[in-house]
């Protein structure tokens, strides 16, 4: 078999070790004679998967005990709308940076929930650069802060935290989470869709701050309510079997290969491999977004026409590097590198990418 290169935005690229774990216990879990995904979420061999994952996510990401962990179905997009029915609570303002397309999305179903005040608006500069960590402030009634670590589809990332002080911070963090390391007790919450950098589509992961859910109130349906998932550690209902234990696997492989403290140097090594050859180039290649907030996850990047920018694709394509076309909202190119992505994935397409330059530059 000859494997793809895959520069996919997402759901993204898997460690071939974990694809060929899941291969091999599909049918025969564990060597006991039947499938994971057809025995109850109760058994005890789902009860290991799920608290194993759970577990890993702690101990990666250092997560105190008074945090709860959990995965749900419906991805970060519906958290889009659970965060404000939860915590947004009546007479008070929910703050939100707009940094692009996943930041709009969030506040437009924030506003259909409750008063919302956006603190920053990258439209003026089309979504190509962030506010300085420390400039953004939160209202004096704000239920609490809300961003995007990093902007999937414009290629930016926050490389310091917004200073809201004891505001409490909520942040989406699909496209960076496991990829660079934080301090998780400077926020109340975090979440994203687990199809980014950690595993399979199918669920979203939450780390909620154990005092931010007691304001999830009452008169909310079980589902939408993070505490009633809280207290039935994410088990309320059926999880998302399959996903979950993607994740696990994924998780088990993060942690063989170094943690969150190697995942963050490679995603650094793997970026600069791309950054480098734009700076250093002769214009051929060009970065649209600020160069002080480039993300190491998702890099867009130009080439001097969109023909090119077609053809460029297309050989690629060719040649097994697959999913360089920009997302149609900004379009040119975009080499999604998640922890999933080798470097010597990343090398093949800086080779390519010279030769291109020469060929048509
Ligand atoms: C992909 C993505 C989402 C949406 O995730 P779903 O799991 O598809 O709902 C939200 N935010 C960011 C930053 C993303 O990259």
């Amino acid at each position: 078999m000859s494997r793809k290169l895959n520069f996919s935005a997402g759901p993204c690229a898997i460690p071939l070790e974990v694809l060929n774990e899941m291969q091999e216990n599909m049918a025969d879990f564990q060597g006991n004679g039947i499938s994971l995904v057809e025995v109850s979420h109760r058994h005890k061999f789902y009860d290991d998967v799920h608290n194993s994952a759970i577990a890993l996510m702690k101990e990666l990401l250092n997560v105190p005990d008074n945090y709860s962990i959990l995965f749900l179905g419906g991805g970060a997009t519906l958290a889009f709308s659970m965060i404000p029915m939860n915590f947004l609570t009546a007479g008070k303002t929910a703050d939100y940076v707009n940094s692009g397309t996943w930041a709009k999305k969030a506040i437009s179903d924030a506003k259909k929930i409750g008063n919302v005040n956006v603190v920053y608006d990258g439209k003026d500069n089309k979504y190509s650069s962030l506010p300085d960590a420390s400039s953004v402030t939160a209202s004096n009634d704000s239920a609490y802060f809300h961003f995007t670590s990093n902007e999937t589809i414009g290629g930016i990332q926050w490389k310091e935290w917004p200073k809201v002080g004891d505001v409490p911070l909520i942040c989406d963090m699909s496209s960076d989470i496991m990829s660079r390391e934080f301090d998780i007790e400077k926020f109340a919450m975090v979440y994203g869709g687990v199809q980014k950098n950690l595993g399979p589509a199918g669920a979203a992961f939450m780390i909620i701050r154990n005092d931010l859910l007691e304001r999830s109130p009452d008169s909310l349906t079980a589902y939408l309510n993070y505490s009633i998932h809280a207290e039935k550690a994410a088990m309320y209902n059926t999880p998302p079997v399959f996903t979950i234990w993607g994740v696990k696997l994924f998780l088990e492989w993060v942690k063989r290969n170094g943690g969150i403290s190697e995942m963050s140097r490679l995603a650094d090594k793997k970026s600069g491999l791309i950054y480098d050859l734009i700076d250093s180039g002769d214009g051929f290649y060009r970065s649209p977004v600020d160069s002080a907030y480039r993300s190491t996850m998702n890099l867009v990047f130009r080439l001097p026409s969109e023909a090119l920018e077609a053809q460029f694709v297309k050989e690629a394509s060719a040649e097994g590097m697959m999913f360089l076309k920009g997302h149609r909202s900004v379009g040119g190119c975009r080499a999604s590198l998640y922890n999933g992505v080798p470097v010597s994935s990343v090398e093949t397409l800086v080779g390519f990418m010279k030769e291109f330059s020469k060929k048509n530059g």
